[in-house]
């Protein structure tokens, strides 16, 4: 399958008052053309730094690139200026975020905020421009497209304003597009349509999602794969089935048991993993997840494991998979 994006060993750190946080810490995940992949984890786990990194929307300092790459379409995103990022972000790679108004311009109408990407990335006439842009409110569910086009954000509604911003994000037909937790905010039957509005134009679109969420309902409606990040580092990563029925993490397993998922009957008790994770401004040599991980062994706390594959596709930082190491089942619960 073709490649639209490989991040590779990619490390991001925060200069602080107290000293360097190491945000994301050796980084790497693929996203092939027309797939969605889920970035799951724990807030503070480095999903959010990663996106925005790939985007390049972290200011510079504090957040610095320290190593690695981010390969997109054949340029390395990390080595961009900023002339040459600006034509990438918004026609080719297109972020949605958890808070419309984040990146929606108030001062702004909403047709307007859709036929300026319009006419600077697809040189579009101001006309086609706009039978564009009241096309695209049409397409993400917004009634009455021909008069909402010259209102501006703050009169549409927050479900309305999500669409308005998937219409923005999607108008330039991006082959990537970045969703950090766009539905957390909506109310549960508006964040149902709002995924069933980016599975659709998914497949009208052909482009690639990478979906930053802690809602496993969400990822197991719409991810084909699925990243497990913790404190920084990806501990598992696979296809949606592998990671959900066939987990290896003990983080993985923690994580399904603590997460409310729409698949689940509401009355099945939430696990929340004890423990915290760890500091990022020092963190552990060994596995970052040992001091919460039931399973620590001796090894764990003095070395970190290595990423070995349990398919070609599946693939899994964690001394379990060494062959030596004690035979573990997963918990009944996690797999359910
Ligand atoms: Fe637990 Fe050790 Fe695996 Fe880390 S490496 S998740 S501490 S068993
Ligand atoms: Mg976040």
């Amino acid at each position: 399958m073709a490649k639209v994006l490989e991040v590779r060993d990619l490390h991001v750190s925060f200069k602080t008052y107290n000293g360097e946080v190491q945000a994301v810490r050796g980084v790497s995940f693929d996203v092939n053309k027309g797939e969605t992949v889920a970035v799951v984890g724990e807030s503070g786990c480095g999903k959010s730094v990663t996106s925005q990194t790939i985007m390049r929307l972290l200011p510079s300092p504090p957040s610095m690139i320290k190593s690695g790459e981010i390969m997109f379409d054949g340029k390395d995103l990390t080595k961009l200026d900023e002339k040459q990022l600006e034509k990438i972000r918004g026609a080719e790679i297109a972020m949605i975020f958890q808070d419309p108004m984040t990146s929606l311009n108030p001062t702004m109408t909403v047709g307007g905020q859709i036929t300026e990407g319009l006419m600077k990335h697809q040189k579009m006439s101001k006309e086609e421009a706009k039978k564009k842009a009241i096309e695209m409110l049409r397409l993400v569910g917004i009634p009455s497209p021909e008069s909402r086009i010259s209102q501006y954000p703050h009169q549409f509604s927050g479900g309305m304003r999500q669409r308005a911003m998937i219409a923005i994000a999607l108008s330039c037909a991006p082959k990537l597009l970045i969703a950090d937790e766009p539905t957390t905010a909506l109310d549960v039957t508006i964040q149902a349509q709002i995924i069933d509005l980016m599975k659709e134009l998914q497949e009208k679109v052909g482009t690639s999602i990478i979906l930053i969420t802690h809602d496993l309902g969400v990822v197991a409606d719409i991810a084909d794969r699925v990243v497990v990040m913790y404190a920084g580092k990806v501990v598992e990563s696979g296809s949606l089935d592998e990671v959900f029925y066939q987990p290896k993490h003990p983080y993985t397993w923690g994580l399904l048991a603590s997460m409310p998922r729409l698949d689940q009957s509401s009355d099945q008790d939430l696990q929340p993993i004890p423990g915290s994770p760890p500091n990022l401004l020092n963190p552990p040599k060994g596995c970052p997840f040992a001091a919460r991980c039931k399973y620590a062994m001796k090894i764990c706390t003095q070395e970190m494991p290595e990423t070995s594959d349990v398919s070609s596709t599946h693939r899994v930082a964690c001394w379990l998979q060494h062959p030596m190491a004690p035979k573990v089942e997963p918990p009944a619960m996690a797999v359910g």
